[in-house]
């Protein structure tokens, strides 16, 4: 498990050192994807958010991650449906398991991802800047759920 303190003061000093305001709003939002687990999306982020700022909206939380992915501090998830969902935990380029029926995202711990960079690379003669690799599948959860 990522260690959230860490990673919110690591979030606030690069906003910092690159010049931006701290506000109280920008913070709480910093706040928030430093500690969930759950990549959440920008609504969940926002319902989260309205409880201390009632008055800020969903444009501003919006342009706030951005802000935050700008500076590399949070992956975002694109999909193809635009449920972009955001990862404060863990900026860099990881794995994830996606339930394809509840939409969880989880972080599976895997050894063997630095052993399939290194195999691409050398397959296809590319330096590998990036990836983004998804399992999709059912949870246990919604598995056991059914019928
Ligand atoms: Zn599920
Ligand atoms: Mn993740």
């Amino acid at each position: 498990m990522a260690d959230h303190n860490n990673r919110y003061e690591t979030i606030v000093r690069k906003l910092r050192d690159h010049g931006h305001k701290l506000t109280p709003q920008r913070l709480a939002i910093v706040k928030i994807l430093a500690k969930s687990e759950g990549h959440p999306s920008v609504e969940n982020i926002y319902d989260q958010i309205k409880i201390d700022f009632p008055t800020m909206s969903l444009a501003t939380v919006y342009r706030n991650i951005l802000l935050i992915k700008s500076i590399g501090e949070v992956l975002e998830l694109g999909f193809p449906d635009g449920s972009n969902r955001y990862d404060g935990n863990r900026p860099y380029p990881h794995p994830h398991v996606i339930c394809i029926k509840c939409k969880k995202i989880v972080d599976p711990e895997l050894d063997s991802l630095d052993d399939m960079r290194e195999e691409v690379a050398a397959e296809t003669g590319f330096k590998i800047l990036n990836h983004r690799l998804d399992f999709f599948g059912i949870c246990s959860s919604c598995g056991a759920n059914k019928g």
